[in-house]
């Protein structure tokens, strides 16, 4: 088995749309970056990259390319687990948290985990997406920001 860890941060802006996990998800701000700045599928990503030893997204993807500005995190993270196939193993299971003050986000987590696990090729029971605030505290509690931490667990191929 490897296991992977990925943990990614975005700031939160007006216009832009928040994209997490794939789902679009209306609030008054979204998050900034080169991508969509779905921090929650940068998580993920870096979480699989990070089990098999092959670096990060920010490595894979750089935000100095033009070809993924605007990019969709959903596709990056279909690259991500092609490569991590390449090398031989599957994904057994995704754990990731969202930190945030606000929106809430219960009413969106399943969606967000069908999104997930589609783009993996697995089972929507493989992939869990949990949702928690920082009671306010620090920057994701000023709403300045969103983070996302996600662990893996993968399984050969
Ligand atoms: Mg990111």
């Amino acid at each position: 088995m490897r296991i992977g860890h990925g943990y990614d941060v975005h700031r939160l802006v007006e216009n832009r749309k928040l994209i997490l996990g794939g789902v679009e998800i209306p609030f008054e701000k979204g998050l900034l970056g080169h991508s969509d700045a779905d921090v929650l599928a940068h998580a993920v990503s870096d979480a699989l990259l990070g089990a098999v030893a092959l670096g990060d997204i920010g490595g894979m993807f750089p935000d100095t390319d033009p070809r993924y500005r605007g990019a969709d995190s959903l596709c990056l993270l279909e690259q991500v687990v092609r490569v991590v196939r390449e090398a031989g193993w599957a994904v057994g299971n995704i754990d990731a948290t969202v930190v945030a003050q606000a929106p809430k986000l219960k009413g969106w987590i399943l969606s967000m985990r069908e999104k997930l696990a589609a783009a993996c090729g697995v089972e929507v029971s493989q992939v869990s997406v949990k949702a928690t605030t920082e009671e306010g505290l620090g920057f994701t509690g000023s709403g300045e920001g969103i983070a996302a931490h996600a662990v893996c667990l993968l399984l050969p191929a």
